[in-house]
C-alpha cells in the first residue's frame, strides 16, 4: 500500500501519541518498520548509547520517492486506510506517528530503494521540517538514521541515562525481536563494536540458548495449544531452571512483546508449588488472539495490553503451560504446598478436597509415567533395586524404630519412609540433603562465617583446557570456603576445605563443581550467580541416591529439616516429600 495521510476520524480513534522516551524506544519503532516491510535482515548501529546516532538498515520492501516525501508527516501510514481496518491490524505500525515524532526531536534521514528498482532515494527531516527527496545510491531496502536524539530539547536529553545504560536498553529491545523472529538475521553494533550477530535459525530455542545459555535451553519444554480463537506457542522452562525475578519471562501477543499482569499471573499459577518461593520460572510464549479481542485504545507502542476477555485468556495460558510441564515428567501437585507447615491450619474440608484431588491425580497417571522427577541423563538416577543373592539376609530390616514421633526407614538406598501422625512421608534423600546443605552454606556464606579445615597435603584438581572456567570459579570457591591456589595452567591446589562438605573428598567435590560450572553468564546478577553456585555445590556435596545411610544419619537429616526454609523443595525446585495420608490409604483400600 502507498503511504497516505489518515483522515481525522481515524486518527481520533487511536490513542494519543506516545512520547519517545529514550533511544531504545526509537530503535523499537524502527525495527518494527523494518519487519513490517518484510525484512529478512535488520542491522542496528548505535553510537553513544543511541544519543549521537541510531542507524537501522534493512532489506525490506523499501520506499519510492512519493512515499519518502510522506514518511515523516504525522499520521502518514501505508498500513491503515479506514476505521474498520483497525480491528484487523496485522502490522506493528498503523498510526503513522513514529517517524514523525522521531523527526520532531532529532535529525532524521532515510535512504531507501524499492525492491526490484534501479534507483534509490533519500530524504532528510530536521525537527519536523521535511526536506525534498533526492536521488541517492543504496542497495535494496531502507536505512533510517536518527542523529542527536533530543538535541533540541535539553530538558529531555538531561533525563537520559549514561551511554552504557541506554545501550543496554537498546540491547533489550533487539533481544525481544530476535527471540520473536528467529527467521530474521539481526545485528547490533554499539560504538563500532559488534554486540550481537544472529544468523537466522529454525527455532527460537536456539536464540534462547544464545542469549541465556545452554542450561536454560536444555530445560525448555515446548508449549503448543489452540482453542477457540486462542493459540499459544513457544517454550516454558522446567522448574529446574528459575531466576530471582521475572527477567526470563518473555511474552508476545500477536507478535508484539508485552508485559501483562494477566499473563504473568497465569504463568505464576501454572508453576505454583513447582518452583521455590521467590524464584520465578522462565518462559518464552507467544499468544495469538483475534485482533478484535484486544483493546486498541491502549497504545500499541506501550508494552501493556488490555484483553477484552482476560479470565478466559488467563485460564487458557495457565492450564496449557501446566499441562505441558506435567507431560514433561514433572511431578504433579501431589505434594501439597503445606507439606510441613500449615497442614494443621487447614479446614478439614480443604484438607479432604486437597488430598482427594491429589490422590485422583496420582492414580489417574498412566502407569508408565514416572511419579518422581526424572533426573536428567547423567545425573544420579534412582538405583535399580539391589539384587540380593538367595540365602543372604538383607541387612536392611524393613522398619526400624527411630524417633519418638514415628519410625523412619531407608528404601532402595534412595528414599526415606517416615511415619507421621495421620500418614507417612516419602522423602527423596538427595533432594532433602541438598536443600539442607544449600540453606546451611548460604547462611554461612552470607554471614561470612564459613569454617575451613586445612588439608595436610594440598589436593590437586586438574581440568586441562578449562583454564577460563577455573579462573572464573576461583573467587566463588573462595567465598564458599575453599582455599584454592592456581597450580599451573588448568590446575588448582586445594589447601583448605569448608566443613560443610562433611566427609566427602574435597578434590572430588571441587572437580564435580567445576564440571558443572560454565562461564558465568554476564547477564546474570552477581547474587544470582552466587546462588546458582551454592545450589551446584549443595548438589555435589549432598548424599546421592544409592548412598546407604546409617540410622543416625537418617535421624540427623530428618532433624535438620525443621531448621531449613523451604524444606519442601530442593534448590532446583524439585519436591522433596511426597505425603500420603491414612485417609487416602483407607479410601484406596475401600475401607471408607
Ligand atoms: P506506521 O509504521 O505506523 O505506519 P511510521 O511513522 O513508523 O508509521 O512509518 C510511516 C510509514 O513509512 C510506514 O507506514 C511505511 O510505509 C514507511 N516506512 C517506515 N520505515 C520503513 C522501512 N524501514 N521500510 C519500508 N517502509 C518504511
Ligand atoms: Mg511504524
Amino acid at each position: 500500500m502507498p503511504i497516505r495521510i489518515l483522515d481525522a476520524t481515524v486518527v481520533n480513534l487511536i490513542a494519543a501519541g506516545e512520547v519517545l522516551e529514550r533511544p531504545a524506544s526509537a530503535v523499537k519503532e524502527m525495527i518494527e518498520n523494518s519487519l513490517d516491510a518484510g525484512a529478512t535482515r535488520v542491522s542496528v548501529e548505535i553510537e553513544d548509547g543511541g544519543r549521537r546516532l541510531i542507524r537501522v538498515t534493512d532489506d525490506g520492501a523499501g520506499m519510492g520517492p512519493e512515499d519518502l516525501a510522506l514518511a515523516f508527516v504525522p499520521h502518514a501510514t501505508s498500513k491503515l486506510e479506514k476505521a474498520e481496518d483497525l480491528s484487523a491490524i496485522h502490522s506493528f505500525g498503523f498510526r503513522g506517528e513514529a517517524l514523525a515524532s522521531i523527526a520532531e526531536v532529532a535529525r532524521a534521514r532515510v535512504v531507501s530503494r524499492v525492491r526490484g528498482s534501479e534507483l534509490a532515494h533519500e530524504a532528510e527531516a530536521e525537527c519536523g521540517k521535511g526536506a525534498p527527496v533526492k536521488p541517492s545510491a543504496a542497495p535494496e531496502g531502507t536505512t533510517v538514521e536518527v542523529w542527536d536524539l533530543f538535541g533540541n530539547i535539553p530538558a529531555r536529553r538531561k533525563f537520559l541515562k549514561t551511554s552504557p545504560v541506554e545501550a543496554a536498553h537498546v540491547g533489550d529491545v533487539v533481544t525481544r525481536f530476535a527471540l520473536a523472529r528467529p527467521d530474521v538475521r539481526f545485528e547490533l553494533r554499539s560504538d563500532g563494536v559488534p554486540v550481537a550477530t544472529l544468523p537466522p535459525v529454525k527455532d527460537i530455542s536456539e536464540r534462547v540458548g544464545h542469549y541465556f545459555g545452554r542450561d536454560l535451553r536444555q530445560a525448555l519444554v515446548p508449549v503448543e495449544a489452540e482453542a477457540r480463537g486462542l493459540k499459544l506457542t513457544g517454550y516454558a522452562a522446567r522448574p529446574t531452571f528459575t531466576s530471582h525475578n521475572t527477567r526470563l519471562q518473555f511474552t508476545w501477543v500477536n507478535g508484539r512483546y508485552v508485559r501483562d499482569k494477566v499473563l504473568f499471573r497465569a504463568i505464576t499459577e501454572a508453576f505454583s508449588d513447582l518452583v521455590m518461593v521467590r524464584r520465578a520460572p522462565a518462559v518464552f510464549l507467544f499468544l495469538e488472539i483475534e485482533p478484535k479481542d484486544i483493546d486498541v485504545n491502549v497504545h500499541p507502542a506501550k508494552i501493556e495490553i488490555r484483553f477484552l476477555n482476560s479470565s478466559r485468556i488467563h485460564d487458557f495460558v495457565r492450564d496449557e503451560i501446566r499441562r505441558r510441564l506435567m507431560a514433561g515428567g514433572v511431578p504433579p501437585a501431589f505434594v501439597p504446598k503445606d507439606a510441613w507447615g500449615s497442614f494443621v491450619n487447614q479446614t478439614p474440608e480443604q484438607r479432604v478436597a486437597d488430598r482427594e484431588q491429589s490422590l485422583n491425580e496420582f492414580f489417574a497417571r498412566p502407569a508408565d509415567q514416572p511419579v518422581f522427577f526424572t533426573p536428567p541423563p547423567g545425573k544420579a538416577a534412582m538405583p535399580e533395586p539391589r539384587d540380593i543373592p538367595p540365602g543372604v539376609v538383607d541387612p536392611t530390616p524393613p522398619f526400624r524404630p527411630l524417633t519418638a514421633e514415628g519410625r523412619a526407614v531407608q528404601i532402595h538406598d534412595a528414599y526415606i519412609l517416615e511415619e507421621i501422625p495421620g500418614g507417612f512421608n516419602v522423602i527423596d534423600q538427595h533432594a532433602l540433603h541438598e536443600r539442607v546443605l544449600y540453606f546451611r552454606i548460604r547462611e554461612r556464606v552470607l554471614s561470612h562465617d564459613v569454617a575451613r579445615q586445612r588439608l595436610l597435603v594440598p589436593a590437586i584438581v586438574r581440568d586441562t583446557g578449562r583454564e577460563k572456567v577455573i579462573a572464573a570459579a576461583r573467587p566463588l570457591l573462595d567465598r564458599l570456603g575453599f582455599e584454592v591456589e592456581e597450580f599451573g595452567p588448568g590446575a588448582l591446589a586445594i589447601h583448605a576445605a569448608p566443613d560443610w562438605i562433611g566427609s566427602k573428598d574435597p578434590a572430588g567435590v571441587v572437580r564435580d563443581i567445576l564440571a558443572d560450572f560454565d562461564q558465568p553468564d554476564p547477564g546474570r546478577a552477581a547474587d544470582d550467580a552466587l546462588d546458582h553456585f551454592i545450589a551446584t555445590c549443595a548438589c555435589k556435596a549432598a548424599i546421592k541416591a544409592g548412598d546407604r545411610l546409617a540410622p543416625e544419619e537418617i535421624r540427623a537429616l530428618l532433624n535438620e529439616r525443621g531448621r531449613v526454609e523451604h524444606s519442601q523443595t530442593c534448590p532446583h525446585g524439585r519436591p522433596v516429600t511426597l505425603r500420603v495420608t491414612l485417609d487416602e490409604l483407607e479410601k484406596h483400600f475401600g475401607r471408607k
